[in-house]
């Protein structure tokens, strides 16, 4: 026997990624939206979720009550703003149910809250939720690996629309995160994240970010190891919203099934080791 459709709440039901997860779980088999939650001072309060997202009408009124809507609820996605998420997560966990976090500009002390909040809540956090990003980040382990420190040098260069409010993005950290790994060194100590006036020679073991805002793109990533007289460079490009919110109810589907903790999309893809 299939068991029902997991009841999915959309948290920021208005944003660029609310409206694109609520057109994707209205095409996801074994999906259904529960409720569509966003800010207590949204224009959109009491609309219908689904003609808010241009799918017709879902009978989902936006509210601004999540723990109501997450009590009777299996998951919820989250791509809003990190006071938002840390929020959200303490809910998550009081109502046991999955807590999908795409929201990336994080400090430390929201990863803290997080983690605490994964004692009860089955959480699935990710910079990003493709699956490109993910196996870039595996092929640059690899390749950082290979290529040691010297002579070789790690630079992520990242491209997204004139609206994004955080820098360098997720998965730009992500990605350097992935090369310090291969190279055995912590990104917190060697990252390089802004670089203005005299900086001197660029130093060896390094990670630098390079960062670009405009127009509309949904998010360009490339990670160059460059050497004496040869550059390696590995890209991935998206050129739709939809395949981050494919990799969060795939997420939240495969969440269903595990203990609560705090997990990565490496674990959900099967990448991890
Ligand atoms: P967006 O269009 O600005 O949407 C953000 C949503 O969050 C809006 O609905 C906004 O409501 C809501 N919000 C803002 N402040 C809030 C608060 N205090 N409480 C509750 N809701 C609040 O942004 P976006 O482009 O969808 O991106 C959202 C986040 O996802 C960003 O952190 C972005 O970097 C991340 N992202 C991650 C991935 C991934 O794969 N992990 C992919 C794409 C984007 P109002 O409109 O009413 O302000």
């Amino acid at each position: 026997m299939t068991s029902p459709a997991m009841k999915l709440v959309v948290v920021g039901a208005s944003g660029r990624m609310g409206q694109t997860l609520i057109r994707v779980i209205s095409e996801t088999e074994g999906a259904v939206l529960h409720a569509a939650i966003d800010r207590p001072e949204s224009p959109v309060l009491g609309k219908d979720a689904g003609e808010l997202a241009g799918v017709g009408t879902l009978g989902v009124p936006v509210t601004d009550d999540p723990l109501k809507a997450f009590v009777d609820a299996e998951g919820v996605l989250d791509f809003t703003v990190p006071a938002a998420s840390v929020e959200y997560a303490g809910l998550a966990a009081q109502a046991r149910i999955v807590h999908v976090i795409g929201t990336t500009g994080f400090s430390e002390d929201d990863e803290t809250q997080i983690k605490a909040a994964a004692r009860h809540a089955r959480i699935i956090k990710s910079g990003n939720m493709s699956l490109g990003v993910n196996l870039l980040g595996e092929l640059v382990k690899q390749a950082a690996a290979a290529l040691s420190a010297k002579g070789w040098d790690i630079e992520v260069l990242e491209m997204h629309h004139r609206h994004k409010v955080d820098a360098p993005s997720g998965t730009a950290l992500l990605l350097g995160e992935a090369a310090a790994e291969g190279r055995g060194i912590s990104l917190k100590e060697n990252a390089v994240k802004v670089r203005d006036g005299h900086t001197g020679p660029r130093e060896e073991g390094t990670i630098g970010f390079a960062t670009l805002r405009g127009g509309s793109v949904v998010g360009e990533h490339s990670v160059l190891l460059a050497g004496e007289g040869e550059t390696v460079s590995l890209s991935h490009k998206a050129t739709d919203r939809s395949i981050f919110a494919r990799g969060a109810v795939q997420a939240a589907l495969w969440g269903r099934a595990e203990k609560p903790g705090l997990y990565s999309m490496l674990d959900v893809l099967g990448l991890s080791k």
